[in-house]
């Protein structure tokens, strides 16, 4: 694998646990990264000497003493490396080992370049989109068992922990993010996670959930009813349907994100709810459920072909509840390709 471009930088200093990962394939929770011109090295401690052997490719593995980041430090120091500007992660170094860096790196320039590997990974190799898409079919097959269980009744707690189950024993290493189970005036909560209320008839049930396959997320949501639904909350159904489809027409390579999350937007403002949706349209998603690129009304972001992005349109009003619609799918020329498959009308849960 080639090493990464550095635009504002001759060397860096990875620290971000999930761009490590990136890099070298290291699924430890201790290690960092340094790029320089000429070589890239990972560093970890001893608890971690035959993870590392086996695991990291493409990087010179050295154990240090303590925490990586300084130990890297240290290491470039005493082997007199070098350097030239040195670009660091400032938005996953803490102030203090911020202040311990700066003490060992005497002489050397240091340049946050928070986002470079990030921007790397919004962009998805074929192997990367194979395995969000076995995530996905997990839960894909996870709902369509749900839709045969007996659910009202049930709190929302045991619907997650079945969910849970199902998923886990499909192949989903632990998953990405807490089940969100949002039934009856809950579903009103666009983070509403399970809880112990018990599911009834005649409700909204929003389920949003994500597995994982060799560190690759899923991320999906669907709108259920147990019975019959009002008039106005089928509507706000409906709406969501139809703003995720603009949305999805909206999806090219190319199209500024802001211009995604404006073709859902105003499509659910023309139905008169604009304020109910309060969220951002959509995400990337890969070794981790929200990462870049972000599809929402400020963001000076554009898709490109490769990226793997939600598009989560929803609509929530306190009392009468909510409903959201979440697919992964992956940017292509074509249009948007989805990762995720389970029907998106509304279904019927018993
Ligand atoms: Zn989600
Ligand atoms: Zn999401």
């Amino acid at each position: 694998m080639a090493g990464p471009r550095l635009d504002n930088c001759d060397s860096m200093l990875v620290s971000g646990i999930f761009n490590v990962r990136y890099l070298t394939g290291f699924t430890g929770s201790s290690g960092c990264v340094l790029i320089t011109p000429r070589k890239r090295y990972f560093f970890t401690d001893f608890r971690y000497r035959q993870q590392a052997a086996r695991e990291v490719r493409d990087h010179e593995v050295r154990i240090v003493g303590g925490p990586a980041l300084t130990g890297a430090a240290r290491y470039a120091m005493a082997r007199r490396i070098r350097l030239g500007v040195l670009g660091i992660e400032g938005a996953d170094v803490s102030q203090r080992s911020y202040r311990e860096l700066r003490s060992i790196l005497k002489g050397i320039r240091l340049r946050d370049v928070s986002g470079t590997i990030e921007r790397m990974r919004a962009v998805k190799s074929g192997r990367e989109i194979r395995l969000i898409e076995q995530a996905a079919a997990i839960c894909d097959r996870a709902f369509g068992r749900l839709v045969r269980k007996q659910v009202t009744g049930r709190t929302e707690k045991e619907v997650a922990w079945l969910l849970e189950g199902w998923m886990r024993q499909d192949g989903s290493e632990p998953l990405p993010f807490e089940i969100i189970v949002a039934s009856g005036p809950r579903s009103a909560l666009p983070h509403g996670v399970a809880s112990d209320r018990v599911i009834g008839p005649n409700e909204l049930v929003v389920i949003d959930m994500g597995a994982r396959v060799r560190g690759y997320c899923s991320d999906m949501t669907r709108t259920f009813a147990t019975g019959r639904l009002s008039a106005r909350r089928l509507a706000m159904h409906e709406t969501a349907l139809a703003a995720q489809a603009a949305a999805l027409k909206a999806v090219v390579p190319g199209a500024p994100c802001a211009e995604v999350d404006s073709a859902a937007r105003k499509l659910i403002e023309g139905e008169g709810y604009g304020e109910a949706f309060g969220h951002a349209l959509g995400h990337g998603v890969g070794l981790e459920a929200h990462e870049k690129p972000t599809l929402a009304p400020r963001s000076r972001e554009r898709l490109s072909a490769g990226m793997v992005v939600t598009v989560e349109p929803g609509i929530y009003l306190p009392r009468t509840g909510g409903v959201r619609i979440e697919d992964t799918v992956v940017v292509g020329p074509g249009g948007p390709r989805a990762l995720t498959r389970f029907a998106r009308d509304l279904r019927r849960l018993k």
